[in-house]
């Protein structure tokens, strides 16, 4: 879906930059400009900046930065026309998809689809003589209708034929709900789902866009989930995400949880920031998903064998993503929804403010597993904690953790260092990953006159047709410069001053970054005249210096070719009038 330039000019025009990162993150007045704790990173000090002016945001501690579709393409993982839409929706600006995208409207149609399936599982669960047994067992297991009603929990009716003459007499076409991954792949009259209490999986739009089904037949598979299809990837989604999102922001925590139950009883217990997996261990892209909400997990994974190894799994792929993890221990056996279950969501509550330390927890789980005593035994437990002290980004977290190995092990800590560093060598993982960390942000340490000069200029615009009528493209001998200063010179004749267009015109990422960072800090906007005026004179004095040392190689080169007299008046001539101007600028730089 391609949107009009004219439409995009519209949204930026009335979105306000302020109002849509507000949302989200809690601003407070900075200069001109608004401040806040980052929500692409973890901080405990905001160095999350807000530029209402031209309408863009940027975060000096991870560098994430751009304009209100880029906030709003990163918070909610969405692309550019989602964010467009969703923005434009938001600011009552018409987006309108390509007519021929079928696929926008098939998707539009899943999703009322998956709306409408909600309501008739939930209407059917509370009110239906068929789910008696289904509300039993919810009430059973000490289930409020106001949580239920908020993860709108349903339930799909025992007949399997039943869904589909449901919708069938709605309207739906079999191709169609072939699609929806709501049937049988081999019987499309079947559903996929019944007789099962019925769990919604919203995206982070909350919208349905599949189910999470128990079984409420003992014989039949405890859990099933729907398979993936246009709207629903397992991977990439969290079931309570939606309803906790909130909650986990403001927290800066999450729980993690294995089941639907589990998620429940935690939002019952006054826990509402709790999430689970779908059918899968986390993910990777789960773990992303995470990371843009919350700097701390909570695991609250079952206390049996399973249990510890989901824990230990996760933690290290937290820890790789720099996510602090806390370890929950539950009673034995129990996982949240029984604890609430057995003795109340009171008790659920108190046993998940008690958390242990990630490394503490994988110790003492490997520990009990073998004879800490014997050599065998101490080798076991460091086997196990070496894939999370591994990942680890501090070097003084990582030295502090094999301290505290050591120490609980009993041996001398030079001795575990030492295995250790010989293990890590043999991970060539670990030099992967440092080196795509470096290029995260853009360098400053070299930034020279020709440099300083168009960052400035790009800061402050308006002296741009002073820039360009004293220097010109090649004056500059660095390239990042050049890409700048063409950049500029585009918008320029364009009349187009938004930021936004000026960072898409230029190619490297890192300098993109270095114009977005410095337009939203103070450093070139304090006495910016005075700033490019002596600018603009570096750089113009480097260029002719430039100059000079070329014409002094032509003109030796010229000398020692005996037809080359006229040329070297010519030459001479230019040297001249470089050395002057070189001079005059000398003079006014001394002023
Ligand atoms: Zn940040």
């Amino acid at each position: 879906m391609r949107i009009p330039d004219s439409v995009i000019d519209e949204i930026s025009r009335r979105a306000d930059i302020a109002d849509v990162v507000g949302s989200y993150v809690t601003l407070r007045k900075d200069g001109a400009r608004l401040k806040g704790l980052c929500p692409f990173h973890t901080e405990k000090t905001p160095s999350f900046k807000v530029n209402p002016a031209n309408g863009t945001f940027y975060c000096f501690g991870c560098g994430k930065g751009g304009s209100v579709f880029t906030f709003v393409m990163e918070i909610e993982k969405m692309t550019f026309p989602e964010a467009a839409a969703h923005l434009g929706e938001k600011y009552g600006v018409a987006v309108e998809a390509e007519p021929d995208d079928g696929k926008a409207a098939h998707r539009k149609a899943l999703i009322e689809l998956f709306a409408r399936v909600t309501g008739s599982f939930s209407h059917i669960l509370h009110n239906s003589a068929s789910a008696a047994s289904a509300r039993q067992y919810l009430e059973d297991r000490g289930f409020t209708d106001t949580t239920l009603s908020e993860f709108q929990v349903g339930y799909a009716p025992r007949n399997p034929g039943w869904l589909a003459s449901f919708l069938g007499k709605k309207g739906y076409t079999r191709e169609f709900l072939a699609t929806s991954g709501l049937f049988s792949r081999n019987y499309p009259g079947r559903a996929l789902f019944y007789d099962r209490i019925m769990f919604p999986i919203y995206s982070s739009r909350g919208e349905c866009i599949a189910f999470g089904g128990r079984a409420m037949n003992p014989e039949a598979p405890k859990y099933i989930n729907s398979p993936e299809t246009e709207l629903y990837s397992k991977s990439r989604q969290m079931f309570g995400l939606f309803q906790a999102r909130h909650e986990i922001r403001k927290s800066d925590s999450v729980f993690v949880v294995e089941g639907y139950l589990d998620v429940l009883a935690m939002w019952q217990s006054g826990l509402p920031n709790a999430v689970a997996p779908l059918g899968t261990a986390l993910t990777e892209s789960q773990v992303q998903l995470l990371r843009r909400f919350a700097g701390t997990v909570v695991l609250v994974f079952d206390s049996d064998s399973a249990g510890a190894r989901a824990t230990s799994r996760a933690a290290v792929l937290l820890e790789k993503v720099g996510i602090e993890t806390r370890v929950c221990l539950l009673p034995r056996g129990d996982d949240p929804a029984d604890i609430m279950k057995k003795s109340g969501p009171d008790e659920l509550k108190k046993h998940c403010t008690y958390t242990i330390n990630t490394l503490e927890f994988l110790v003492n789980d490997a520990a009990s597993r073998t004879d800490i005593a014997s050599p065998d035994g101490k080798a076991f437990v460091f086997d196990a904690v070496f894939p999370y002290i591994n990942v680890m980004d501090s070097e003084v977290k990582r030295e502090g953790s094999l301290a505290v190995v050591s120490d609980l092990l009993g041996v001398n800590p030079d001795a575990v260092m030492h295995d250790f560093r010989k293990r890590r060598r043999g991970t060539s993982e670990n030099a992967r990953e440092s080196q795509a960390k470096v290029n995260t942000k853009a360098d400053e340490s070299n930034i020279n006159h020709d440099l300083f000069l168009m960052l400035a200029t790009a800061v402050n615009r308006e002296f741009f047709p002073y820039v360009r009528s004293r220097i010109e493209c090649a004056d500059l001998e660095d390239r990042r410069s050049r890409d700048v200063f063409i950049a500029l010179e585009e918008c320029f004749r364009r009349h187009d001053d938004s930021l936004d267009r000026l960072l898409e015109r230029i190619d490297e990422p890192e300098t993109r970054e270095l114009v977005l960072r410095k337009s939203s800090s103070d450093e070139y906007s304090v006495n910016a005249k005075q700033l490019i005026e002596d600018a603009v004179k570096w750089v113009r004095r480097e260029s002719l210096e430039r100059k000079q040392k070329k014409l002094d190689a032509q003109l030796r080169r010229a000398r020692s070719d005996s037809d080359g007299r006229i040329e070297i008046e010519k030459l001479l001539q230019d040297k001249i009038d470089i050395d002057m101007e070189l001079k005059r600028l000398k003079v006014i730089a001394h002023d």
